[in-house]
């Protein structure tokens, strides 16, 4: 960032800071800023949100993260991925170890124990059936690979057929449908779409006053976000403790679950049920082999 973008963003860093100082000021840890589907008593959801642009002194309209949630016999851990910026990460080599081992014990460890990828886009709440209170505000959603492809479906069509549309745009974008089916247990977007393209609001102002409440997603990959490499391995030894991987994953077979713990990030947990990113394992893993 330039010192002229710095002097500039002032005003908005400090309304970042504050609202981050609300946030973990919170008694439960909950992210109020995040807006999340409701279920149906048939275990369906349904909503029409709409995704904004990058917000102000920003460019891309969402943030990509990676992290790692599982549980050890010391624990959970639960981390954002250095990866996620290009920095190498001790949990990730562990599981290329683990991978490697050729052992289908070992391979399942590794699979219970890769990254994460999330996504985050500030969205405007155009219907929630479930809970109508939340309807014309702005609000952080965080969203998988599923939902990230049929952004990408709509902004780069596969076919001659289709019209391009930035589904970002105020103006030329359009409203996604979220459908959500409990398959399996897990919950299923496969039915989710986009509107045809319209304006969100022909009132400048209006859009104008919308922009202005949307929260950084630059933040979510901030350098404070992320624990050094020694940080992590100190956590992930922590949380491994003493034992070597291989005994390791039968003592995780043989145990009880244990309650979520209490940071923050864990109230996440529970929901967090999407098999989106699931299918590309293998081919992170193969990835990150060729890597070596
Ligand atoms: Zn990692």
């Amino acid at each position: 960032m330039s010192f002229a973008d710095l002097k500039r963003k002032s005003q908005s860093n400090f309304e970042f800071l504050q609202k981050e100082l609300e946030k973990s000021s919170t008694s439960n840890g909950a992210d109020d800023r995040l807006w999340k589907p409701e279920l149906d008593a048939s275990g369906n959801g349904y909503a029409v949100i709409r995704f904004l642009p990058a917000p102000e002194g920003e460019s891309v309209p969402w943030a990509k993260v990676y992290n790692h949630a599982f549980k050890g016999t010391g624990g959970w851990l639960i981390e954002n991925c250095p990866t996620t910026n290009g920095d190498k990460c001790p949990v990730c080599a562990e599981n290329t170890k683990l991978w490697n081992s050729g052992i289908e014990s070992d391979k399942n460890v590794a699979r219970d124990r890769k990254r994460k990828l999330s996504y985050y886009s500030n969205i405007y709440v155009v219907n929630d059936p479930k809970n109508p209170d939340n309807n014309g505000k702005v609000f952080l959603f965080k969203y998988g690979k599923k939902i990230h492809d049929k952004i990408l479906a709509a902004m780069q069509p596969e076919f001659q057929d289709e019209t391009p549309v930035n589904v970002f745009d105020f103006w030329e974008g359009a409203n996604f449908k979220i459908k959500i089916r409990t398959i399996g247990g897990y919950w299923n977007y496969d039915a989710s779409e986009f509107s045809s393209p319209a304006a969100l609001s022909n009132d400048d102002d209006e859009l104008e006053a919308i922009w202005k409440q949307q929260y950084s997603l630059e933040a979510f990959t901030n350098a404070s976000e992320f624990k050094t490499y020694e940080e992590l391995e100190t956590r992930l030894n922590s949380v491994l403790g003493a034992a070597p991987a291989a005994r390791q994953a039968q003592q995780e077979e043989d145990e009880e679950p244990t309650p979520v713990a209490n940071t923050a990030r864990d109230v996440d947990l529970p929901s967090f049920t999407n098999t989106e990113d699931d299918d590309d394992a293998l081919s992170y893993f193969a990835r990150l082999a060729e890597e070596d």
